[in-house]
């Protein structure tokens, strides 16, 4: 994953989570403060629906058939699906630009 400002190319580092996949999707760049729009892979996208997803099924289900055994599941998914984003921003996605440039005007 490339972390770098669209603008200024500093490293602006990796963003948790929660400030990705927030409705605000503009940040501002803490070097030249341009403002930078993350840039999200499709991929990135499905893999946190379908993790939440299957989360939320087996979570049902345990609550449902009263298992602990499907509490268990439930609870290794969300650890896979954890652990799926970071492995996908090294392996597809290792080139990918993070944040893309909201100003392509002239005057910068
Ligand atoms: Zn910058």
């Amino acid at each position: 994953m490339d972390y770098r400002c669209p603008v200024c190319r500093a490293n602006l580092g990796k963003r948790n989570l929660s400030q990705t996949i927030a409705p605000r999707m503009e940040i501002q760049c803490v070097h030249c403060n341009s403002v930078i729009r993350l840039n999200l892979h499709r991929a990135e996208t499905i893999i946190v629906l379908v993790n939440f997803a299957t989360i939320v099924v087996l979570a049902v289900f345990a609550y449902w058939f009263q298992s602990r055994g499907l509490v268990l599941v439930a609870v290794g998914a969300a650890i896979v699906g954890a652990s799926a984003l970071p492995l996908l921003e090294r392996t597809a996605l290792r080139t990918w630009p993070r944040y893309t440039s909201t100003d392509p005007g002239p005057d910068r």
